[in-house]
């Protein structure tokens, strides 16, 4: 199949979010060793869009610990193989990171268009660094874009068609039992609404025990979200979901209709304020000199982070925002 003009564009939107992710590190916003690795030219971002970057980074971060800490008795013997299923992951990370930082990953899964999983598998395949965090025997093809092994699957696949979900599912031998946390972060928003809604009922559809996180878009209406979708649309990749779940409701509607047991979201300025940890935003708020205020509220309420869960064991007891 060909690569056409807006799954190009959307394919690029992976390269800015990991300038961005670099340029946090450089600051000291963020821990990554990897993700210069990923990135040909890094770019200086401003002060507002690596405060952003962070504060996406800290409460994703937040969510997963809060996963990889989980427990339930009804799934303690044996104890559970969390899974961790990543749609459009793009150069995401934090599967290196998190082995690097001592945390026992059992099967992390990472999908995305074979024009990123290819160059992401031929970056992996050529550092050493990176392919010994894949344990033993990892079987790696750059032609095809595909990592299999112990811990950590890079499988290419096409989000709109649920068949290659189906065949990630058996090759990364997912298992629908087991406590599963499925990630798209900036990822739905760019797919058509019965598409992204297909997404969220396929997972729902295929495990007992999960969550399902997303970030992305809100609020397409006023002037910063005109801004927002025009920005995006010149640039070739429209966010095609956003007036489809243009508020928190209709983010929370999404997975308690598609079968997700309940849902929450939360706009970026009130996870910003009240999730993250207020000694590390006090840390991070004496990087740089910032004086962006108005702009960078508003920027913030429009872009939440929203999740559904399907819990029959309470797993999930201590999961989600305080
Ligand atoms: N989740 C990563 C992160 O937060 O850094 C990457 C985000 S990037 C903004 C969006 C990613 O979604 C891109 O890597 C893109 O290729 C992927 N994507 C978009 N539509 C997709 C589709 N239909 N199938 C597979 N991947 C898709």
């Amino acid at each position: 199949a060909t690569t056409s003009g807006s799954e190009q564009a959307v394919q690029a939107t992976n390269d800015d979010a990991t300038i961005s992710k670099l340029s946090c590190v450089k600051k000291g916003y963020i821990s990554d060793d990897f993700v210069q690795f990923f990135v040909r030219r890094p770019i200086k971002r401003s002060p507002i869009i690596n405060r952003g970057y962070y504060a996406r980074w800290s409460v994703m971060r937040q969510l997963l610990f809060q996963f990889l800490d989980a427990d339930s008795p009804a799934l303690n013997d044996p104890p559970p193989r969390k899974q961790i299923l990543s749609l459009g992951a793009g150069f995401d990370t934090s599967f290196f990171q998190l082995v690097e930082e001592g945390r026992i990953l059992h099967n992390f899964v990472e999908v995305d268009f074979s024009e990123v999983t290819r160059k992401k598998a031929t970056v992996i395949g050529a550092k050493e660094v990176l392919l010994t965090k894949l344990g033993p025997e990892p079987k790696i093809s750059m032609v095809e874009g595909e990592i299999i092994s112990e811990h950590y699957t890079l499988l290419p696949a096409d989000l709109r068609d649920l068949k290659d979900l189906d065949r990630v599912f058996l090759r990364a031998t997912l298992d629908p039992k087991q406590p599963t946390l499925i990630i798209a972060e900036c990822v739905l928003i760019y797919l058509e609404p019965h598409v992204s809604r297909a997404v969220v009922k396929w997972a729902a559809d295929k495990f007992e025990t999960a969550a399902f996180v997303i970030y992305e878009q809100i609020h397409p209406d006023d002037a910063f979200g005109q801004q927002m979708l025009r920005n995006l649309e010149s640039r070739g990749c429209p966010l095609l979901g956003l007036h489809d779940t243009p508020t928190l409701e209709s983010k929370e509607k999404r997975f308690t209709e598609l079968g997700w047991q309940n849902a929450a979201a939360l706009d970026m300025d009130s996870i910003y304020h009240e999730q993250i940890n207020p000694l590390d935003r006090k840390r991070i708020e004496q990087l740089e000199i910032f004086d962006e205020f108005e702009e960078w509220n508003i920027m913030q309420e429009h872009y939440c982070v929203a999740y559904g869960v399907k819990d029959k064991n309470d797993f999930f007891l201590n999961f989600g925002f305080n």
